[in-house]
């Protein structure tokens, strides 16, 4: 069994990785570039008490185990939450999923919907090749293209035609016909989001589930991974720093890993590039108020509005604000092989507050107690027509030269946060197998 074992990265995945090699006797050495843990499981408080994630961050996984890790990290403080989330389209508030929910809007639209939902449940099966296909087929043309192919164009950065199914799972809710129409014809619907209810933190945001993985943990920060050598089994950092390993996993993400190995074939390198993924730029707003809304989060699908989600921090628990004040988080999405972002990430606060002002949830009078905006560079993986192929190319070649993958942006896929820790715990079994 390898002896030293270098883990790059320290987020959910590097972490998982981590825990099952301890678990086993083994202790690694983990590489972070930045000067702190968590990849994007970090919480920040600013200087006006407010918390924020890196994105809105909530735990909703099934998994016991997982669960009891996470409330083991923060001694059972965590707050248990039933999940509110609803849609804004055209001046209507809709609870979610919008198709069991037609209530209220225009009745044109409504009947187009009903009608060519039951066509579409009794014709003929389509082949079914792209993510429009599925839309088209699920719920009809008119509902497809008003809401989830408006909302996808803005949230994935590409059309749905030009993306494949295989990210679905859950996400989408397919309802029945029974339940389209009571949907229609009441404002009161059954919950049936996929996410039912879920789990935060009660003091320090959802970083605080960190605190189990990282206790006694050998992690050197400020360790950028510039150059790994498979045949030396050497890794290279940006501050100059050189060790060897004898086995390696990495949760970073794969077009910034393939370019780092020696030897990479061109063609590995031109299918690590063609790895499509958002870049997320979160508008953090904190407010003297807290009654700004009764949704935990809420789906935009109006082009012509700047964020495509809108957060409220302070609902998920009251440690994340100071007394009597609330918070917004608007998640705003680019990508650079879609919808580059071209402007400075403080020049979007500005529409960030025009938009919230035209939806109402910004009134007149209220006093924005602070504001900022963060880059995520690599967010929601994008599963375009590319991804399939490119990153078997990509994997096929990590396999040959031994370098173990994990994570959302190791695997490549939508990965929750249980899951990229269950992630890094295969990468770790691998190692310890010897395969
Ligand atoms: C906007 C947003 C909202 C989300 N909301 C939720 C949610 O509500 N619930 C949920 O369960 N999941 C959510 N997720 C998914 C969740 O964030 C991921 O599943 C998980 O955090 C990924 O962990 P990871 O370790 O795979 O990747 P990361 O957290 O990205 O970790 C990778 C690590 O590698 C480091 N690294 C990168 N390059 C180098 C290098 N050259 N050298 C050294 N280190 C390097 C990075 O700094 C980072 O620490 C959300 C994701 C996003 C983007």
């Amino acid at each position: 069994m390898a002896s030293s074992i270098a883990v790059i990265g320290s987020g959910m995945a590097a972490l998982g990785a981590a825990y099952r090699l301890r678990e086993n006797g083994v202790v690694p050495t983990l590489y972070e570039k930045n000067t702190y843990p968590g990849g994007h499981t970090a919480s920040w408080k600013n200087e006006q008490g407010f918390v924020f994630d890196e994105g809105p961050h909530i735990s909703f996984t099934k998994d016991k185990r997982v669960q009891s890790l996470l409330a083991k990290s923060v001694n059972n403080e965590y707050e248990v939450i039933n999940a509110k989330v609803n849609n804004y389209w055209k001046g209507h508030w809709i609870k979610h999923p919008a198709q069991c929910n037609l209530y209220g809007l225009p009745s044109e639209l409504i009947v187009n919907i009903l009608r060519e939902f039951i066509e579409t449940t009794y014709s003929e099966r389509r082949d079914i090749k792209t993510y429009a296909d599925w839309l088209f087929a699920s719920y009809g043309e008119t509902f497809a293209r008003t809401f989830p192919m408006t909302y996808g164009k803005k949230y994935h950065t590409v059309s749905a035609d030009r993306m494949s199914t295989d990210w679905l799972g859950p996400r989408l809710y397919k309802p029945d016909i029974e339940e389209i129409l009571r949907g229609a014809i009441s404002p009161s619907t059954p919950d049936v989001h996929y996410v039912s209810d879920f789990r935060y933190p009660t003091r320090d945001g959802f970083v605080a589930y960190l605190r189990l993985f990282l206790e006694n943990l050998h992690i050197r920060f400020d360790h950028n991974v510039d150059a790994i050598n498979p045949d030396a089994k050497e890794l290279r950092f940006r501050n100059g720093a050189c060790v060897k390993y004898d086995a390696l996993i990495s949760s970073m993400p794969l077009p910034e890993l393939l370019p780092r190995i020696a030897g990479v074939p061109d063609d590995v390198l031109e299918a690590s590039q063609k790895l499509a993924c958002t870049t997320c730029v979160v508008v953090n707003i904190g407010l003297d108020r807290d009654n700004i809304s009764d949704a935990h989060w809420t789906y935009f699908y109006d082009d012509d509005f700047i964020f495509t989600r809108l957060s409220f921090p302070h609902m998920l628990s009251p440690g994340n604000v100071p007394p009597g004040k609330g918070s917004i988080q608007a998640e705003l999405y680019y990508s650079r092989k879609y919808r580059p972002l071209t402007v400075s990430e403080n020049s979007l606060i500005d529409p960030t507050l025009r938009d919230l002002r035209r939806c109402g949830l910004l009134r007149e009078g209220d006093k924005v107690v602070c504001k900022e905006a963060k880059v995520i560079p690599y967010a929601n993986v994008i599963f375009d027509l590319d991804r399939d192929a490119a990153l078997n190319v990509v994997h096929g070649f990590l396999d040959e030269v031994g370098i173990k993958y994990c994570g959302r942006y190791g695997e490549w896929g939508y990965h929750w946060t249980d899951q990229s820790l269950m992630s890094g715990e295969r990468a770790a079994d691998e190692v310890l197998d010897g395969k």
